[in-house]
Order: C-alpha cells, then sequence, then structure tokens
C-alpha cells in the first residue's frame, strides 16, 4: 500500500513535469533554428557569425540541462533510495532547476537563496520528492502567478537545516489546515491528494519536521527542519511532533 502511493503520486508528477519541460524545451530549439536560419542567408560579419554561433550553443546546451534534470527525477525509485550524506545546496539546486518550467507555465518566478557545504544525513530521493512535492504545490497556490521562494539557512544552534519554501498564493483556512497530510484530500479537479502525505513522511523518514503556516489570501510557508547529523539529533528531537499547523 504504502509503496503503491509512493508510485502512483510520482507517477502524477512525471507527467506533469514532462508536459512542462518538452514546453519548455520547444523555445531554445525555435531559438537555435533561427540562429541557423539567419547563418545560412550570410551573415556580414565573422564576429556576428560567431556571436550566433555562441548563442545557439548556449540554447542548446539550456534544453540539454533541461532534460537532464528531469530525466535524473523522472528514473528515480523512491522504494530503492538509501540513506546517505548528501549536500543540500546542490540538490535543491537541481530541484528548482526542474521545477523551473512547471512554474514558467504557471506564470511564477523561482527565486532562491541557497547556502553551500551543507550537508544532511537522509533520502536524497525521498527529499528530492518531498521538496518537489511541496514547490508544485505553492505554483499549483497561485492561478494568477507570483513568486516561489526556496531558501535554506544552517542553525548551528539546534543542529539543523531550516528550508523555507514559500508562496503568496491562495493560502489555507484552518479547515484544510487541519486535512494536510490526509491521503486523498484534495481542493483541486485533477488532484491526488497525495503530495503532502508523501512529504510529511518523507519528512519524518529523515528525522526532521515541517511547520505549515498559512492564511486565506496571503499565502503559505512550509518550513522544514532537518537535523544536520543524522541519527544522533533525531533521538533528542523524538518527541517533537513531526508535522506542525498553524493558521496564520
Ligand atoms: P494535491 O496537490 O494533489 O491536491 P496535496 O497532498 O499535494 O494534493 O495537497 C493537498 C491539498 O492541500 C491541496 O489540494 C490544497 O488544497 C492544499 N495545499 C497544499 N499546499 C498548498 C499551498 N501551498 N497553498 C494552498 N493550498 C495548499
Ligand atoms: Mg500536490
Amino acid at each position: 500500500r504504502r509503496i503503491l502511493t509512493e508510485k502512483l503520486d510520482q507517477y502524477d508528477i512525471v507527467s506533469q513535469l514532462a508536459a512542462s519541460v518538452s514546453h519548455e524545451v520547444r523555445n531554445p530549439l525555435t531559438v537555435t533554428r533561427g540562429f541557423l536560419q539567419l547563418l545560412r542567408s550570410g551573415v556580414p560579419t565573422e564576429r556576428e557569425r560567431q556571436h550566433y554561433i555562441s548563442l545557439a550553443l548556449d540554447e542548446l546546451d539550456r534544453a540539454q540541462d533541461m532534460i537532464t534534470d528531469y530525466l535524473s527525477f523522472a528514473k528515480q525509485d523512491p522504494s530503492n533510495d538509501h540513506k546517505t550524506d548528501f549536500d543540500v545546496g546542490a540538490e535543491l539546486e537541481h530541484i528548482t532547476n526542474v521545477i523551473r518550467p512547471y512554474a514558467l507555465i504557471h506564470s511564477v518566478l523561482v527565486e532562491t537563496r541557497l547556502a553551500s557545504a551543507c550537508r544532511v544525513h537522509g533520502h536524497p530521493g525521498k527529499f528530492r520528492q518531498c521538496v518537489i512535492n511541496l514547490c508544485k504545490n505553492a505554483i499549483e497556490a497561485m492561478p494568477q502567478g507570483g513568486a516561489l521562494r526556496v531558501s535554506m539557512e544552517r542553525d548551528d544552534r539546534s543542529n539543523e537545516l531550516l528550508l523555507t519554501i514559500q508562496d503568496e498564493g491562495v493560502g489555507m483556512d484552518g479547515r484544510q489546515l487541519e486535512r494536510i497530510g490526509t491521503a486523498y484530500a484534495t481542493t483541486k479537479e485533477k488532484g491526488t491528494g497525495l503530495g503532502l502525505s508523501v512529504a510529511c513522511r518523507a519528512v519524518e523518514e529523515m528525522g526532521g519536521r515541517i511547520r505549515f503556516r498559512s492564511a486565506v489570501g496571503e499565502g503559505t510557508t512550509v518550513f522544514l527542519h532537518l537535523p544536520l547529523h543524522g541519527e544522533r539529533a533525531r533521538k533528542e528531537e523524538a518527541r517533537a511532533p513531526a508535522v506542525v499547523l498553524e493558521a496564520a
């Protein structure tokens, strides 16, 4: 049952992201085509020629990066994800690249403030899936577009990494907040209602905590606390609830 719901949700995300990635990959291809046409029609100077060629190559690289990031997300199997040390900043960079095309087609700008050399012990694949689910919800909460802010900082006092995912979308009232993490609870026509249960479970498995703060019409902020030193921190935090809901 557990693996089934994880897989279901994974396929749902994979197909939605695929649609936006293929949409976004068309842009660099169109631009490159334009440059090739220009070159064929004869460009005045050698300098201009070189300029168009390097722009076309940049565009092709962009398309390739998008496809690579997407494929590495689509390929990962959540049921076969081992605990290991991973660099959270690098992982978030990767995740925001995967989510950016989806954001773009929803007129959402993704702003990131990432730290480097910050390592956490846990399941990188589950972490990725969790953050992608949270970002997807944030984007879908802004039907008129807006900003999605993803930032991270380390709290050396509590020995935690704090990851913040903030949107300026429709927000949730107290009753909606209470349903967070309940499987199949969705307000969306094509929603699965599984994204948050998968996300909350991933956080628990990594020994972390997740906090949702939301206000109707103002937006939602998700705070993700992850222990910087895996097992040890988890025992100390054992009493703190893994999921916290706050109506702002
Ligand atoms: P789905 O996205 O398929 O509906 P989720 O489990 O990801 O399923 O989310 C459950 C519900 O929680 C959503 O339908 C939505 O009503 C609400 N929700 C989640 N994240 C946000 C958010 N950032 N802003 C507003 N509502 C949200
Ligand atoms: Mg969702």
